[in-house]
């Protein structure tokens, strides 16, 4: 049977020239950066100060902006409540877009129970946030802005070099959630001005359990680690030399290959788009010019998208339903079963949709697997439909002609 990842936005493989990369931190030199006395922790310092230069480059930084973490959730909390504390207690006031991650959303409620103020900006119905609506929503006491470069469940690529100009004449700090597009579309923070990047290895071929978050020259961010002087005093902790190392090595790769992907995603995205816009009553999410190459996101009327990831698995073909994390929603929010965050952002009516699908492709899909799911989908949808009550009624409301 068919073995096709259509899941790339959860997570990606590692790239063989990664893990070549990585290896002999594993083994060889398994050196502690901070004991640079000797010849083992001099290798280490060397291999995470490379590193930090490849980082640096794939987003046109300076090495010494890059700080590593665990990954995109800690590099957006420290981005979040780090700059809502750098900013000073004269400031108490945060703007983020309606569309954020959990790791984004769930770091304002120590902020809320704080006294911090929040303002969520809305999104269309394409998931654009207006940069005039954060405008309107700054103000004199305003710590931080927080928009991500591109949404993971529906692929919208946001403005984020507008709403930067925006930020930046106010002097507000500026965070960019690069989870999803950093290695994938271009980010230079020579022209954009953002003064907070979070970035994750593992969403461009690196490994999982490492980060980074870049920090500009002169943004005041607080620590929310405390221990050694590891990361410029930014998080404190023996760092994770293989994950560095591989974050490294990653990047390096994304910024000389990420043109020839996108291209080719490109393609094969509208090849998958095309072919799926031939299902009655499937509805498009996110925007569809301004977005992830590769990303294609849907839900179907009386499908509930849940059951048409279950037999897509069977058929070998792995795709998501959402975001992978709202997934763990499950159980604690009625509403939840209904509808994520970001399909109710965007407007899509929770009492007919259950649930969206997203396809995100990869470097190593092919344009056969484009056509297997194609193949694969139709008889699927057909098969759910029939076992749905929902579909019974429009069926019968149809044939009446209501
Ligand atoms: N930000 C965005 C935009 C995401 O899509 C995700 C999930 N992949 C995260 C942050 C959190 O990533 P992680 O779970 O790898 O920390």
């Amino acid at each position: 049977m068919a073995k096709i990842f259509f899941d790339h936005i959860s997570t990606t493989p590692l790239d063989p020239r990664v893990l070549e990369a990585m290896m002999p931190y594993l083994t060889e030199w398994y050196g502690n950066p901070s004991s640079h006395i000797h010849e083992q922790g001099q290798a280490a310092l060397r291999a995470v100060d490379r590193a930090r230069g490849e980082v640096a480059a794939l987003i046109g930084a300076k090495p010494g902006e890059v700080v590593f973490t665990s990954g995109a959730t800690e590099s957006n909390n420290l981005a979040v409540l780090g700059a809502a504390e750098g900013a000073g207690v004269a400031k108490r006031h945060a703007v983020v877009s309606g569309v954020e991650h959990f790791s984004v959303m769930n770091a304002l409620i120590p902020l809320r129970n704080a006294g911090v103020e929040v303002t969520v900006v809305p999104v269309d119905r394409d998931g654009l946030v207006d940069p005039a609506d954060v405008r309107k929503a700054l103000r004199p006491g305003t710590a931080i802005v927080s928009v991500m470069q591109a949404n993971a469940e529906i692929g919208t690529i946001e403005p984020v070099e507008e709403i930067g100009r925006i930020a930046r004449e106010a002097g507000v700090t500026f965070h960019v959630d690069a989870t999803a597009s950093a290695g994938h579309i271009p980010l230079d923070v020579r022209a954009l001005p953002a003064d907070l990047v979070t970035l994750s290895a593992h969403n461009f071929y690196g490994p999982k359990g490492v980060g980074a978050l870049y920090v500009r020259e002169g943004a005041k961010v607080a620590p929310r680690t405390f221990g050694g002087f590891q990361e410029m005093g930014y998080r404190a902790g023996t760092e994770n030399v293989p994950g560095i190392v591989g974050m490294g090595a990653a990047a390096g790769i994304a910024a000389k290959e990420m043109g020839a992907w996108a291209e080719r995603l490109t393609h094969l995205g509208r090849v998958l788009w095309d072919g799926i816009a031939k299902i009655p009553l499937l509805h498009f999410t996110g925007h569809p010019d301004r977005r992830l190459p590769g990303h294609v996101s849907f839900w179907v009327e009386h499908v509930e998208g849940e059951s048409l990831l279950l037999f897509l698995n069977v058929k070998g073909i792995m795709a998501a339903s959402g975001s992978a994390c709202s997934s763990n929603l499950r159980g604690h929010d009625e509403e939840d079963l209904v509808a994520s965050p970001v399909l109710r952002a965007i407007g899509v009516p929770s009492d007919i949709c259950t649930g969206s699908i997203t396809f995100s492709l990869g470097k190593g899909n092919t344009e056969d697997e484009v056509r297997l799911a194609l193949d694969a989908l139709p008889g699927i949808v057909d098969r759910l439909r029939e076992m749905s009550p929902t579909y019974l009624d429009y069926q019968k409301r149809t044939a009446q002609g209501g």
